[in-house]
């Protein structure tokens, strides 16, 4: 029996089913209908509603942050995060070239351009390493700023990724930030739930980002939050995605061109009953995340654990195997047979749009995109 073949059936036995097996799909097992239908009762659908800042203060409270601002999309909140951090025309921003294109594509609304930094290779996410070698041989401070010497360029914000939900070294990539004076953007997309160091990923940048889109662990259809502990920058966070109206009970008056990014309050309704839910999941994908660690283990296969002094909330699980033959031929049995699989993100440095992008050696984002394999991992 070829590898995939015992895996297919190892995940068939885990999700009982003979039926496609999705990657990741939503649950929706609380007051969901219920306070959707509240909404819809109430008229209060779009851009006013109780729900959003009810979600807002769920969310603040439970990854322990002393803001919490809801956007359209994980995309906007990114965009407004970088916004907030003074990202402007002309700046860089390191990011890494293993994620998801939002963290670049944000960085480039505000156009300013991404440098790629390398991974770590077992956490998956930058390597403080790799971000502080890349700072040291190719900026020079100037004014308080940090500048990239080829181009004369400011280095503005670093935005870590916690890939997979796998929690990011911060405290090593705080330290190296404030060395160089670059703002933290916390892209934490993925990890809602992950704890670093007894903290959640999200709350250690001065900003960071949540999304709830419909694959992520916790969905309100399309949804996003800024998170931040400054309260300066909470307000401007929160009057840049409304548009920039001055407050008042019937005037339009705007003075700086604003976004409209607010989520609608039928969105944070649902949100509000999934985060009821939250712990369960975190608990449900640690234990499935478990099952697949034995199983890979008895079987000689690599799983992708957590990192040390972390708890991951395991959004997607991997694997990570030998070689890129050996992972296509992976997935085509698996998606041939109606398990869903799927490849690492094609890394950013390839794509059309950030090939010419600066960047320091990515040995480990090419090793790691080769051979990476996402399986499985909805809730149970
Ligand atoms: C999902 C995700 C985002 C934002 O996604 P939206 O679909 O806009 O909510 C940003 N960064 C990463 C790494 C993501 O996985």
């Amino acid at each position: 029996m070829t590898f995939a073949k015992k895996f297919i059936s190892h995940v068939r036995e885990i999700y009982e089913t003979d039926e496609f097996i999705p990657l990741h799909e939503p649950k929706f097992i609380g007051n969901e209908k219920k306070y959707v239908t509240d909404t819809i009762d109430s008229t209060f659908v779009s851009t006013a509603g109780k729900y959003v800042e009810a979600f807002e203060q769920n969310i603040a409270e439970y990854v322990g942050a002393k803001h919490a601002i809801a956007t359209v999309n994980g995309t906007s909140a990114l965009h407004m995060a970088l916004v907030l951090a003074g990202v402007t025309n002309g700046d860089l921003v390191i990011t890494q070239s293993f994620t998801f294109v939002a963290t670049c594509n944000a960085v480039r609304y505000c156009g300013a351009d991404p440098v790629f930094v390398d991974i770590d290779k077992l956490g998956l996410g930058m390597s403080p390493h790799a971000l502080e070698e890349y700072l040291t041989s190719q900026t020079i401070m100037k004014d308080g700023q940090c500048i990239h010497v080829e181009s004369g360029r400011r280095i503005k914000a670093c935005v870590p990724m916690h890939t997979f939900g796998n929690p990011v070294d911060m405290d090593k990539i705080i330290s190296i930030c404030k060395r160089f004076s670059v703002f933290i953007v916390e892209d934490a997309a993925e990890s809602l739930g992950s704890m670093y160091k007894g903290h959640h990923t999200c709350t250690f940048g001065e900003l960071g980002i949540l999304s709830f889109n419909g694959n992520k662990i916790i969905t309100t259809g399309g949804g996003g939050m800024i998170i931040t502990n400054n309260d300066e920058l909470a307000v401007k966070a929160k009057y840049l995605t409304t548009t920039a109206k001055i407050a008042h009970k019937w005037n339009y008056v705007h003075d700086i061109v604003g976004y409209n990014y607010r989520m609608p309050n039928l969105n944070a309704a649902l949100g509000c009953a999934q985060i009821e839910n939250l712990a369960l999941f975190v608990d449900k994908k640690r234990q499935l995340a478990d099952k697949y660690s034995s199983w890979s283990r008895e079987n000689g296969i690599n799983f992708f654990q957590e990192s040390e002094m972390s708890k991951s909330n395991y959004w997607l699980n991997a694997i990570i195997l030998d070689d890129e033959k050996e992972r296509d031929a992976f997935l085509k049995e698996t998606n041939d047979n109606g398990v869903m699989t799927r490849p690492s993100w094609e890394p950013m440095h390839r794509l059309s749009m950030y090939k010419e992008c600066f960047c320091g050696s990515l040995n480990n984002t090419e090793l790691m995109a080769a051979r990476i394999v996402n399986i499985p991992s909805s809730v149970i």
